[in-house]
């Protein structure tokens, strides 16, 4: 039940969550970040601090251990088979991108299609967009109804024999709604079709198995899972990986170099140029820790309890408007809305001068909201800090939106 995590404990970890002048309901677009992960970054920076993968000396050995550490948790965390199959990247965005360019140039042929939800955002959809220009491919969208549902059925009859690719994501940064990514692996298995999902919404809320899913690629950003800023994964099944080109290159990412090329470095490096972010690793590796020592089935009660009291208080207003579906539980934390007559700018700012932090606009996501017939929304995005309080204290200002706009 709600009551059964200490919240306040919980939020003394929270350094943000000190403030008393701030309601934050915009966690979708980053989370805050606990002190035990600032710590581990600073921790890194003030004790082993050298460039990790690269010097042979005690301490350029431990930042080389701390990163390889956070691989391994992240492994762990969501059930890859090996650590040759996770990517440290900056985030969801650069880990999509990395699949497009470097597995979508080398695979798509003139006239193939890349199927793409509608639904996805614009880091999952550009591109595919990108990739499509530069093979002669073409990008197909899969639409969904207007709770944001797709069936199987959709899925099945959006394939054709020229499809090559399915990105779908896993929680929608817009309705919450959850796609059935094992449903759909399952489909697009049967055509010899690669699915990638974009795991940015759902793997800070929900135990994410990557090898139940049977997902072929899966991207995720750490700053969304209490994470620092600048640490993102992409996970690709070995038999991918091992297969595509770079995506960078550079220095970390060879074996030898001559002047007329390169033999590549093996897996997970091959895909890491440059000095990596091992101070953001640690981080990540630290936000793991924190969120399984509370563990998903708590987050996800908490998590639903609270959207569902935040929709039960909405929907007494008659003039705000839930988007997506009815069920609390199918909207992960979020809910984005639309008031009569206000803009989601306004919204925001109104809600600003109570201190209560929201997302007003496209939310990465204007072929989605053009689809609904929605130019723009405001999304309250919650995690398992927030308290009831908040809930009731930003509902109540919403209440007093269209009055205070005279
Ligand atoms: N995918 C989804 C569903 C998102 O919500 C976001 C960010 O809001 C991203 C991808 C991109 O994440 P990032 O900006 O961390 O790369």
């Amino acid at each position: 039940m709600i009551q059964e995590l200490d919240v306040q404990k919980i939020r003394k970890d929270f350094p943000m969550l000190q403030n008393q002048n701030l309601i934050y309901l915009d966690s979708s677009a980053t989370s805050q970040k606990p002190y035990s992960v600032i710590r581990a970054v600073t921790d890194f920076y003030e004790n082993c601090n050298a460039n990790p993968l690269r010097g042979l000396y005690e301490t350029a050995q431990n930042a080389t251990e701390k990163y390889e550490a956070a691989r391994e948790k992240v492994r762990q965390f969501i059930h890859a088979k090996s650590t040759e199959e996770i990517i440290f990247t900056r985030n969801a965005t650069e880990s999509l991108n990395l699949v497009a360019y470097s597995y979508g140039l080398m695979a798509f042929q003139p006239g193939d299609e890349i199927l793409v939800s509608i639904m996805e955002h614009h880091s999952d959809m550009l591109p595919w967009q990108q990739a499509a220009k530069r093979t002669g491919a073409v990008v197909k969208y899969l639409e969904c109804d207007r709770q944001g549902r797709i069936t199987e059925e959709d899925l099945r009859n959006a394939i054709t024999d020229k499809t090559k690719l399915v990105a779908v994501t896993q929680v929608s940064n817009v309705l919450g709604v959850r796609n059935d990514i094992r449903a759909f692996a399952k489909i697009c298995h049967e055509k010899g079709i690669v699915i990638v999902a974009d795991g940015a919404q759902s793997v800070p809320h929900m135990p994410v198995d990557v090898q139940e899913l049977d997902v072929d690629f899966l991207a995720f950003s750490g700053h969304k899972m209490l994470g620092p800023m600048g640490i993102g994964v992409l996970y690709g099944k070995r038999e991918y990986l091992e297969k595509m080109p770079p995506f960078l290159t550079g220095g970390e990412m060879i074996e030898s170099v001559s002047r007329d090329g390169a033999v590549f470095a093996q897996l997970p490096h091959k895909f890491e140029a440059g000095t990596v972010n091992a101070g953001g690793a640690a981080g990540l590796a630290t936000a793991i820790d924190y969120i399984e020592n509370i563990g998903f089935e708590q987050i996800q009660k908490r998590e639903d309890a609270l959207t569902a009291l935040a929709m039960e208080k909405i929907r007494e207003i008659p003039f705000v408007h839930i988007m997506g579906q009815e069920n609390p539980e199918q909207h992960h934390g979020i809910i984005t809305f639309t008031v009569d007559g206000v803009h989601p700018h306004d919204i925001a700012a109104i809600l600003d001068a109570d201190h209560i932090a929201v997302r007003a606009g496209h939310h990465c996501a204007q072929p989605l909201l053009r689809h609904l017939g929605v130019m723009a929304s405001t999304r309250a995005s919650l995690m398992f800090y927030n308290t009831e309080e908040e809930i009731v204290k930003f509902t109540e200002s919403l209440k007093e939106i269209r009055r205070k706009m005279g």
